[in-house]
């Protein structure tokens, strides 16, 4: 195989509705945990790459947070991030639900789309073969805009060869841009302020965990000892807040710690030591300077 002839490679980006299953796209492609996937929508603020390589292609995914209306700073911060994403890829992977079908967001992205786009119809286990059908044909409509249309279940890995295949098909030839190794350029201390995010998402119900930003203060391996020292900062914007995320007696801070720790020992195959600290900073998310130092605007 000629590496320089042969070989494709891009950018693919992941566009859709919150809690259409991007995510979970995500991480089933490139085999491990880089989005934070909760069954609740908006958990991906920031762009997220993944990367997958295989004999001849390298796929470079974008995750993006999902294209909605922007109210407060961070909202819109998010909105930019989605069309950086946009803007970078050479594939465009359009995702909607089969049970919640071209709502108006959903026909916004596709009205809006700049670049060839495949459609994913997602969650076709959750429905009969009909009905896939049905969706599949209302999707005509919007065929000027559409390349491929591919039903595809993320849960049950369904259409997902499909999927790889009508990818490499519209991706450019070209060599890789990352070592084969790699599956993300995000920092470590970015996959840990993830994983607690997402456990702040599994354990606290309503806007709380919206409204929280988890800082890596301090990422350490001491010297001999194998072991991972790691102490962050939970910003949450009232003081109510910060009472709920302690918890009673520090019992639910204690958990989110408990079960962030495992993860990062898995993650990173090293013993953790985890420390989370809980402050208040009002509005944070309304202010653009806060809501940049957090790492989320671009
Ligand atoms: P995102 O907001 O678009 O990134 O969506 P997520 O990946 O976080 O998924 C949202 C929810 O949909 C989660 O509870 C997933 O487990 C669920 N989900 C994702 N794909 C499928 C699928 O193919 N079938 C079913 N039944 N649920 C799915």
């Amino acid at each position: 195989m000629n590496e320089f002839t042969d070989f494709k490679s891009g950018f693919i980006s992941i566009i859709g509705r919150p809690n259409v299953g991007k995510s979970s796209l995500l991480n089933l492609l490139v085999g491990d945990r880089i989005a934070a996937v909760s069954p609740k929508p908006n958990t991906t603020r920031n762009r997220i790459l993944g990367i997958k390589t295989q004999e001849n292609a390298q796929f470079v995914f974008i995750d993006t947070p999902g294209i909605r209306k922007a109210r407060g700073k961070l909202e819109k911060a998010m909105v930019q991030a989605a069309n950086a994403a946009l803007h970078e890829a050479d594939v465009l992977l359009v995702m909607i639900e089969v049970d919640k079908p071209f709502g108006p967001g959903d026909r916004f992205i596709i009205e809006n789309l700049s670049k060839p786009s495949i459609l994913l119809i997602n969650k076709i286990d959750t429905v009969k073969k009909s009905k896939i059908l049905e969706i599949i044909n209302t999707s005509q409509r919007y065929s000027d805009k559409l390349l491929e249309v591919i039903p595809i279940s993320v849960i049950e890995a369904d259409g997902i060869d499909e999927l790889i295949q009508t990818i490499i098909k519209y991706l450019p030839q070209g060599t890789r841009y990352f070592p084969d190794d790699m599956i993300t350029d995000q920092s470590e201390r970015f996959l840990v302020s993830e994983i607690i995010r997402e456990k702040i998402f599994i354990l606290l119900e309503k806007e709380i965990p919206y409204r929280t930003a988890v800082v890596i203060e301090e990422f350490n391996e001491a010297a001999g000892k194998r072991l991972l020292e790691i102490f962050a900062t939970v910003y949450v914007e009232r003081r109510s807040h910060k009472g709920i995320i302690i918890g009673s007696k520090g019992k639910m801070l204690k958990e989110i710690g408990t079960m962030a720790r495992k993860d990062i020992e898995k993650a990173f195959g090293i013993k953790v030591f985890l420390e989370i600290w809980v402050k208040v900073k009002e509005r944070w998310s309304d202010r653009e300077n806060l809501v940049k130092d957090f790492g989320y605007g671009i």
